[in-house]
Parts: C-alpha cells; sequence; structure tokens
C-alpha cells in the first residue's frame, strides 16, 4: 500500500516500480473527482458520478472510501478480488486515512508513506495547475496535515531524486513479496 500527500511522487515511483514486478497490479479506484487530460476510464480510475458512488457504499462494495478535498474515492473490493484471483499481488495507492483504515483491517498489508519537504510539495501542487487555485490550497493544507500521520506507516521513502526513490521502494515491494511467498508457503 502506497500512501503520502499529494505532490509527494506516489503516482510516479509507482510508474517507476511497477514494470520491476511483473506478479504486482496497481489497483484502480474509484472516483467521484473529473477525469483529468490524459486519465483513461478503467486505467487510471473508474469515473463514477456521485449517485453511482453513493450506490455501491450501500451496497457495500469498498473496502474503504473517503471524501477527499470534496470528492469521493475509494477502493472496490472487486478489484482486488480480481487480482488476487490472476495470482497477482494487489497494490493500492491511497491518501493516508483511507490507507489507515486498511492496514486496521489487513494486518499483513506492507504501507509505505512517500514523502517531499513541504515546499517542493507545494511547487509539485502548484505547478500541476489541472485544479482551481482554491482546490490546490486546500490539498496543500491537506499535505501539511499528512505529513504529521508518517509515524503510522511501516516505511518511508524520502522523494527527493525520483531515482533513488524507487530503488528504495523496489527494495520494500521485493521484501514484501518475499514476505508474502513465505507466509503462503506456511
Ligand atoms: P488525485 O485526485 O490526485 O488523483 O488523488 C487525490 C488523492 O486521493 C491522492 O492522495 C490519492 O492517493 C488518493 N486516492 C486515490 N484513490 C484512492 C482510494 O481508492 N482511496 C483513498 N483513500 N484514497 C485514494
Amino acid at each position: 500500500m502506497v500512501t503520502g500527500p499529494s505532490g509527494a511522487g506516489k503516482g510516479t515511483l509507482i510508474q517507476l516500480v511497477l514494470p520491476r514486478f511483473p506478479e504486482l497490479a496497481l489497483v484502480v479506484s474509484a472516483t467521484t473527482r473529473s477525469q483529468r487530460p490524459g486519465e483513461h476510464e478503467g486505467v487510471h480510475y473508474w469515473f463514477l458520478s456521485r449517485e453511482e458512488f453513493a450506490e455501491k457504499i450501500a451496497a457495500g462494495e469498498f473496502l474503504e472510501w473517503v471524501d477527499y478535498v470534496g470528492n469521493l474515492y475509494g477502493t472496490l473490493d472487486s478489484e482486488i478480488d480480481r487480482l488476487r484471483e490472476q495470482g497477482r499481488a494487489p497494490l493500492l495507492e491511497l491518501e493516508t486515512d483511507g490507507a489507515i483504515r486498511v492496514k486496521r483491517r489487513a494486518e499483513n498489508a506492507v504501507t509505505i508513506f512517500v514523502t517531499a519537504p513541504v515546499d517542493e510539495l507545494e511547487r509539485r501542487l502548484r505547478s500541476r495547475a489541472t485544479e482551481s487555485s482554491g482546490v490546490i490550497d486546500e490539498r496543500i493544507e491537506t499535505a501539511r496535515r499528512q505529513l504529521e500521520l508518517v509515524a503510522q506507516f511501516d516505511y518511508v521513502v524520502e522523494n527527493d531524486n525520483k531515482e533513488r526513490a524507487a530503488d528504495a521502494f523496489a527494495a520494500i515491494v521485493a521484501q514484501a513479496l518475499d514476505g508474502a511467498a513465505t507466509m503462503a508457503a506456511q
């Protein structure tokens, strides 16, 4: 499970690390936020209306879900089941509250907190500029709060240099996959 503030580079690191582990697969979350240019349905997210999302909450289809800066995001149980049926290890990318909730329910889940210095986070969020400036300010404020939660996670990866951070991330994933294989063999 990968968590950390928006702008820390979780997505970039995941894209660098995923190709190194064919058995690892990224879980596609559902969200009510609007699709950004270059994002595809079923690849980056399942883009749902609020009504569709609410129906899935009522039907108990989410492992976890959150309201993050005015939009809903959630992990569908069906997405995790689908990957497990393929014999693959699911990798979840979540904001911090969702990650804490999943960790409580699945103690064996390994959590990696990706972080970057606050001024760097702010610079990245502003340069992304796909959201209005009010939303960006709110994301920066949320990022500051999320940085305080670091102690709740198993590993911290400082994303100051993306190649170095990707190597550190990959080493943790290798160890976690090894641990999972050992557990499955017992
Ligand atoms: P973005 O709008 O930038 O794609 O995502 C905003 C935040 O929501 C990011 O921190 C991302 O990790 C988080 N996020 C994406 N999918 C999920 C999810 O299924 N559950 C939770 N709790 N957070 C998610």
